[in-house]
């Protein structure tokens, strides 16, 4: 019997650069896939339907909701996004390891349904690198610049509960890092 592919599973702050560091790594490694989600969102330009996302209605999507066909989903920025159950089991089941790039409350999610994938949380520099930068641009107002802080100091809660984070300070070392956690599997 074939052996069964691995689950890992990618969550980070927003605006973390968790997509760049995903694009590195998987030109990388090209036999690792990624999961394409569903979303209601609309398509950005460039984006295609089938290689981004599954641009879906709400209505659709309200309707795999009810028939319990997500693995997780999850409402951000007031758009609705998921992952199929079906798809994840299959391409598992194929001996394909398999990367669900999600926000945290689906990735929260997956934790209850595969606790021995892995799950990895991309974080920004440290909280004083980030007060720095956001003074030094000089544009945030002391509530925005309080906002943001205290936005990725809970994050920084949440990231606990994931076996493993990554700083995103240097895109390379970050590479680095991700590739040495696939390659202990
Ligand atoms: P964007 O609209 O910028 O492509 O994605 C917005 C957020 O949705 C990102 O944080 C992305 O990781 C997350 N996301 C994308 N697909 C899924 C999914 O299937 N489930 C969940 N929970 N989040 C997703």
């Amino acid at each position: 019997m074939k052996k069964n592919g691995k689950l890992f599973v990618i969550a980070g702050s927003s605006g973390v650069g968790k997509g760049t560091l995903l694009k590195l790594f998987l030109q990388k490694n090209p036999q690792i896939k990624l999961s394409i989600s569903y979303t209601t969102r609309s398509p950005r330009p460039g984006e295609i339907d089938g290689i981004n996302y599954f641009f879906t209605s709400k209505e659709d999507f309200q309707l795999a909701v009810k028939n319990n066909e997500f693995l997780e989903w999850a409402e951000f920025s007031g758009n609705y996004y998921g992952t199929k159950a079906s798809y994840v089991e299959k391409t598992l089941a194929e001996g394909h390891h398999l990367i669900l790039e999600i926000e945290t409350q689906g990735a929260l999610q997956v934790m209850e349904k595969f606790p021995n994938a892995e799950f990895i949380f991309i974080l920004p520099p440290s909280l004083q690198d980030l007060e720095a930068r956001l003074r030094g641009r000089g544009t945030e107002t002391e509530d925005a610049i309080q906002k943001r802080l205290s936005a990725v100091k809970s994050e920084l809660e949440v990231s606990k509960k994931f076996t493993h984070r990554i700083i995103n300070d240097n895109i390379e070392i970050a590479v680095d890092e991700l590739q040495k956690i696939f390659d202990k599997e």
